[in-house]
């Protein structure tokens, strides 16, 4: 099966990527007004700072919004799929795909908990994903 393209890593997002390797989710925030924001950027949209640090998120939400894709066919992974952005407990937004649950059973509310999915053939590129809590892995 083909490979999911790579997302991209640079210094402002490296924490993000290193944290999903070690089961972590990790959420940047603003050292000097802590606000939280994803996805990871230099500036503080709110107060402009530069100084950074992160947070490391306990992992749970609830769905915001969500689509679910159907075409164009996404390289290696299977359609149709949902893909959902997530309102954290913390208080800043995510998008990822959402697994363990029918497309047609999700919905707005739905209590979700990340899980982290290794990439088959992908040695340490792991990539967050939501499940509903309780669902089996
Ligand atoms: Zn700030």
């Amino acid at each position: 099966m083909a490979r999911p393209p790579r997302p991209t890593r640079d210094r402002d997002s490296a924490f993000f990527w290193e944290g999903l390797e070690q089961g972590e989710l990790r959420v940047q925030r603003c050292m000097a007004c802590q606000q939280l924001r994803h996805p990871p950027g230099p500036l503080c949209p709110g107060c402009h700072s530069f100084d950074w640090d992160w947070i490391v998120s306990a992992g749970r939400g609830e769905i915001y919004s969500f689509v679910v894709h159907h075409h164009p066919p996404i390289p290696g992974l299977p359609v149709p799929c949902v893909i959902a952005l997530v309102a954290l407990e913390e208080g800043t937004r995510l998008v990822a795909n959402v697994a363990g649950v029918a497309p047609e059973d999700v919905a707005v509310g739905m209590r979700v908990e990340v899980e982290f999915h290794e990439i088959e053939g992908e040695d340490g590129w792991t990539v967050p994903r939501w499940r509903p809590v309780g669902a089996p892995a």
